[in-house]
């Protein structure tokens, strides 16, 4: 099918994704749900976001989940997390599909499993799923075919949920006032509702649900926040935030209107958490050191897993983290659920600033760090040759190989990798020292560049 990506595989990094219609159709979605419903047996919950091709996606799905037996409840558009929690905290549900392309463009939509326990389906299930989908599976007979329902209350369990982690009295007395931008997207049906039970006083922005995105790109960036950021500094707010379509990440803007990268708000979070309870955190190799300096500082331990919130959130699971979370604002609070949560996030933040004062006095606190980003083309023939070449010319560096190749020096790394999805390489590097993050950058490029360039020329073919 045309959703495979490049490694052959049905599902990318968070689920099947593709352009509606051309790469994810309807016959494709019944397809996927037949195999879906194999897999999972039983009762099986689903959901969307606001994408216009969700209601599409999400009942030729749902018919392919009923036709093999599954029994199908339906809790309307609501975030990945919301269904998480639903899944997860019900008894006798067999797993969950979330229909969402998260940040992509609005003529994406996506299809995202998850387990029993609420927790995104690791790499095995899909691969179990996969391989149903090749084969040509039956229909149950006429009498034997699965039901349809709604759930309810869906999003009121989720908030609930969330208002029992944190002091909610002590937020409702500080009377903060935020500006919120959902991007017309999942959080509209939700994170209103947790700020208004909150006490908080919100000023919404794209806080109506359109598939098409009107407001901005889903992603949020810097630049795709610019009317929030403005907001946040003509209206004097305590607190700016920004989910992505599906609401399972959270970006924050200051109340002096600066965006607050996601590491930043991981590690302010992390540092919160753990001044309550030490423990271990958790977090992929391309995290910041300002995340482990942060941790370390509170004596507790870091971490470092593959790159994939299904990956950190397996980690965090099996080595009973108190807190994890990636660096582009998916924060996981496993005493809630584990699995990256917007909401729960946008909850975390306010008590934190309860706690500990204003988000731009506590940014402050935050060690400094540089990073430099670099991407290459690399075909996907050479990736692997290209690690290998990278590690041997720096075998006199400490390496990690977790996740790529990531060199360890006393004031900073470098991390190599190839891309997943599409036919690139990529160079982070962070140091205390900007010069430094920005040499080797350079560095670790041209010498990447040099190695494809070489490998690739007729004339060198033969000795390479
Ligand atoms: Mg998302």
């Amino acid at each position: 099918m045309k959703g495979r990506d490049i490694l052959g595989r049905l599902f990318g990094t968070s689920g099947v994704r593709g352009v509606v219609n051309e790469e994810l159709t309807a016959e494709i979605a019944v397809r996927l749900g037949k195999a879906i419903g194999t897999y999972f047996e039983d009762t099986v919950v689903i959901a969307s976001d606001t994408r216009d091709s969700g209601g599409m996606i999400k009942a030729a799905v749902a018919a392919g989940l009923m036709s093999v037996g599954a029994r199908v409840i339906d809790i309307g558009v609501a975030p990945t997390p919301a269904l998480q929690y639903y899944v997860g905290s019900h008894d006798g549900m067999s797993g969950g599909v979330m229909i969402t392309a998260s940040h992509n463009p609005p003529e994406f939509n996506g299809i995202k499993c998850i387990g029993p326990t609420g927790q995104e389906l690791i790499r095995e299930g899909e691969e179990k799923i996969e391989s149903l989908f090749e084969e040509d599976i039956e229909c149950k007979e006429w009498d034997a075919v699965g039901t349809f329902e709604y759930g309810s209350n869906a999003i009121e369990r989720y908030i609930d949920a969330i208002l029992r982690r944190v002091d909610a009295a002590a937020i409702r007395a500080a009377k903060f006032t935020v500006v919120l931008d959902c991007a017309n997207g999942a959080a509209c049906v939700s994170t209103p509702l947790l700020l208004s039970r909150l006490g908080v006083r919100a000023i919404t922005l794209n806080a109506n649900p359109q598939g098409d995105f009107p407001g901005h790109p889903s992603e949020p960036t810097e630049e795709n926040l610019r009317d929030l950021i403005a907001l946040v500094r003509s209206t004097g707010a305590d607190l700016g935030i920004a989910h992505d379509g599906d609401a399972d990440r959270v970006i924050f803007i200051s109340d002096t209107a600066e965006y607050v990268s996601g590491e930043k708000s991981l590690a302010l979070v992390a540092k919160y958490v753990l001044s309550n309870r030490p423990g271990l955190v958790v977090t992929p190799v391309s995290s910041s050191s300002m995340v482990e300096e942060v941790v370390k500082e509170m004596e507790s331990t870091i971490m470092y897993t593959a790159i994939g919130s299904p990956i950190v959130a397996r980690a965090m699971f099996e080595n009973k983290a108190v807190f994890g979370g990636e660096e582009n604002g998916g924060l996981i609070f496993p005493k809630h659920q584990l699995c990256r949560d917007g909401a729960m996030s946008v909850a975390a933040m306010l008590e934190c600033m309860v706690k500990g004062g204003k988000l731009s006095e506590q940014l402050e606190t935050l060690p400094k760090y540089y990073t430099e980003k670099r991407k290459i083309d690399c075909p996907n023939s050479l990736k692997s040759s290209l690690l290998r070449h990278l590690k041997e010319v720096n075998k006199t560096v400490r390496a990690d190989m977790t996740d790529g190749l990531k060199l360890l020096y006393d004031d900073g790394w470098v991390l190599a990798r190839p891309s997943g999805t599409e036919p690139k390489f990529r160079i982070y590097s962070e140091s205390k020292d900007k010069d430094m993050a920005l040499h080797r950058a350079n560095e670790t490029e041209i010498k990447a560049i040099e190695f494809v360039e070489r490998v690739l020329t007729p004339a060198n073919k033969d000795d390479a």
